[in-house]
């Protein structure tokens, strides 16, 4: 997927003037934060769970190489294929072998955010490969120009169900609805004979468990099961990352990622899928393939920012985040929006094609607060800022104004007279009133909110009359 996030300024720009999209983010505004909320309430164990699931990753990510190798002797024994792709480009011409090997012409998928961030689908219909998306939300967004996901984990989350009416009965040419369940049924029923005539099923993988060689997949959707067990081929295509040791740090692991993403206790669908179809099983692929994809992730092992490969892919931050919640996953520009995708863009895409998404944030710490492995996303963005400024990526302006700030602040006096003028300014714009509803300086502060007036007196000049003892 092409990275766009140095336009992040315009692109939200965009977004907060756009009514319809600006409807649909306030209808789902705080839904999963409070069914995530009613999960962990109605879940006593959630707290220890959480920091078991914290060690499990972190304890993986210690000995990665260790588990990445047992993964692979585990599967290989059970006769699937384990290829190791440098990067997005790489594990395209790696599928596109694979395709080219067991003349596939079309291709079912279910949900695989690293197929996003190789821009599979591109290449595959480049190779003359048919890809079809199965799942939803990803199918609508195909549909629909190939539009990129805005969630992780609702890929659609930004469209109301009037959109995806009027895209169906203009590519279906059938008659508008806006029953949800009648819009399902209709894209099952043109899913369906995909599924069974498809020649290879590529799924992405939430867990590889190092113990049994197996992937598993947490879905909604029955098509995560359709996509792996019909076709010939099964490629499975996930990050390095993860790989976890054993069917007991999965069933850990599963307990704790549908309630942060959804609220729910479990999903509707778990699919572990170990090798290729045995002699006596009734159904499953001929051939299962493994592409397992750097990209950047090894480059992170031991680290400042190694804890982002703790990542279970749940979007509870991005739920739980004022900003994302408000210019919607568009804006950031590639795979991974909200506060994830503020480190993890700027990570893997370089720091300078990323400039504003480590300051997308209010650091107010809901997403570090929520997340299920305890990533500290604040503190690797601000992490991020240093290391921006530290390269000299940050504007001039910027620069010069960071400097005055710290040449004034190592000045008592100077810093003093400062915030002695600047009070009585913000005091005179109040006007006697305890808000300011324009500030001259720096009007975006003030063109959505009111800023609160601040006390008549300095705190230092409040302590100094209060040592010279007039103060109350
Ligand atoms: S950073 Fe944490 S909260 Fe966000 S998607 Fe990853 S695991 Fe979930």
């Amino acid at each position: 997927m092409e990275v766009r996030s140095m336009h992040f300024v315009s692109r939200v720009r965009q977004r907060l003037e756009d009514p319809e999209l600006q409807r649909n983010l306030k209808r789902t505004r705080g839904r999963n934060a409070a069914s995530r909320a009613a999960a962990v309430a109605a879940f006593p164990d959630f707290d220890a769970v959480r920091a078991r699931a914290t060690e499990i990753r972190a304890s993986v990510l210690r000995d990665l190489d260790v588990w990445l190798e047992r993964f692979e002797q585990k599967a290989i024994e059970r006769g699937a294929t384990v290829l190791w792709a440098r990067d997005g480009d790489h594990a395209c011409e790696l599928i596109i072998d694979i395709a080219r090997r067991h003349g596939v012409r079309t291709v079912v998928k279910s949900k695989s955010m690293v197929s996003e961030e190789a821009g599979l689908n591109a290449a595959l219909e480049a190779a003359g490969i048919r890809p079809v998306e199965t799942d939803l939300g990803e199918y609508i967004l195909q549909i629909n120009d190939n539009e990129p996901p805005s969630h992780i984990i609702m890929p659609v989350i930004h469209k109301s169900k009037e959109q995806v009416s009027e895209l169906f009965a203009r590519v279906h040419g059938t008659a508008p609805k806006t029953d949800i369940e009648a819009l399902t049924h209709e894209a099952r029923a043109v899913l369906r004979p995909e599924f069974l005539g498809a020649d290879m099923g590529l799924s992405g993988g939430n867990f590889l468990v190092a113990e049994t060689g197996s992937v598993a997949i947490v879905t909604n959707e029955g098509n995560g099961r359709l996509c792996t067990t019909l076709p010939r081929v099964h490629v499975a295509l996930t990050g390095i990352e993860k790989v976890i040791p054993t069917l007991e740090d999965l069933a850990t692991l599963l307990r704790i990622l549908p309630r942060s993403a959804t609220g729910q206790a479990i999903t509707n669908y778990v699919s572990m899928l170990t090798g290729p179809k045995q002699a006596g099983d009734a159904d499953g692929p001929e051939h299962m393939y493994f592409v397992l994809v750097d990209g950047g992730r090894a480059d992170l092992l031991g680290s400042e920012f190694e804890a982002m490969l703790r990542c279970i892919r749940c979007g509870a931050c991005m739920n739980h985040c004022p900003v994302y919640q408000t210019i919607g996953g568009h804006s950031y520009g590639w795979v991974y929006p909200g506060p994830m995708g503020s480190v993890l863009t700027p990570l893997y895409q370089g720091l300078d094609k990323a400039m504003d998404l480590p300051h997308a944030a209010t650091l107010c710490n809901q997403c570090g607060v929520v997340c299920p492995v305890s990533i500290p996303l604040p503190d690797l963005m601000r992490t991020l800022r240093e290391k921006q400024v530290e390269r000299g990526l940050r504007p001039w302006s910027e620069r010069i104004a960071t400097k005055l700030w710290a040449w004034v602040a190592a000045r008592p006096k100077l810093y003093a007279l400062g915030t002695r003028v600047a009070v009585r300014y913000l005091r005179w714009l109040a006007d006697g009133r305890d808000r300011i509803q324009v500030m001259g300086v720096a009007p975006g502060w003030t063109a959505e909110r009111d800023f609160p007036a601040p006390a008549a007196k300095t705190f230092r000049e409040l302590y100094a009359e209060r040592r010279r003892g007039g103060g109350q």
